[in-house]
């Protein structure tokens, strides 16, 4: 992999709804950390995402403790509260803009979330100034199809520089990844289990919420 020698600080955001946050995020976050050489990763859930107006997410809020509670034991991930904190829509070139301007100009950042999501971010229109500003690493299920990132001619970086003005992606394949928040919602709406897909204190907290029924 193409992975530019490290001089600087390296952070990891993790953009998601997280609804719920689940074992194949951890899984996610987790490998990002060890294979980029992160000294952080920054789990940052939506607060309105832009893209979403067919399904109602749960509370911002309850999304964002339910983030807290399955990062609380890795001393490398932290949990913003930045893009629900912020009015209006979430826009990933709002956030990272955010995290540029507190870490400067040496840092490197990564903006790490799923693959189908990252096609979604660089066909919006500042996507030019969000690529200035960080790489991104798009986590795939086993078998994802790379052709749309092919027809955009944003086709990975394993081997060769992207052109100039083309956003840098990183593809990372995560077998944990067949886990998904859709699938979990269903399982608690059917009344099957959850555990050992969600951390514990995730599931407890589903549960005791009544989240999902
Ligand atoms: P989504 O459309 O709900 O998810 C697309 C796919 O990616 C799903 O399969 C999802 O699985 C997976 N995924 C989502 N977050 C992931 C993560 N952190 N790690 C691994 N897989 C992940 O995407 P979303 O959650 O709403 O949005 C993802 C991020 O992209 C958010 O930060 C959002 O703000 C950003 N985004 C920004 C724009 C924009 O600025 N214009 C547009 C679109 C998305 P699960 O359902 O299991 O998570």
């Amino acid at each position: 992999m193409l992975l530019p020698e490290k001089k600087s600080i390296r952070i990891g955001i993790m953009g998601g709804t997280f609804d719920p946050i689940h074992n194949g995020h951890l899984v996610t976050a987790e490998e990002a950390l060890v294979q980029f050489e992160l000294d952080k990763v920054f789990f940052v859930p939506t607060g309105y995402p832009p893209h979403k107006e067919e399904r109602k997410s749960l509370d911002p809020v309850e999304r964002y403790l339910m983030t807290v509670i399955a990062t609380a034991s890795n001393p490398h991930f932290e949990v913003s509260k930045i893009e629900i904190d912020r009015k209006g829509l979430s826009f990933t070139v709002d956030t990272v803009r955010e995290f540029r301007k507190n870490y400067g100009a040496e840092a490197e950042i990564f903006f790490i979330t799923g693959a189908d999501a990252i096609l979604e971010i660089i066909a919006w229109k500042n996507a030019d100034k969000l690529a200035e500003m960080c790489k991104f690493i798009a986590a795939t299920r086993p078998g994802y199809c790379l052709k749309k990132f092919e027809e955009l001619h944003v086709l990975p970086y394993e081997n060769k520089e992207p052109e100039p003005g083309k956003p840098k992606i990183y593809m990372m394949e995560i077998p944990a990844l067949a886990i998904s928040s859709t699938d979990i919602r269903k399982r608690v709406s059917h009344k099957y289990p959850i555990r050992y897909l969600v951390p514990e204190g995730v599931a407890n907290y589903v549960l005791k919420r009544g989240f999902y029924r």
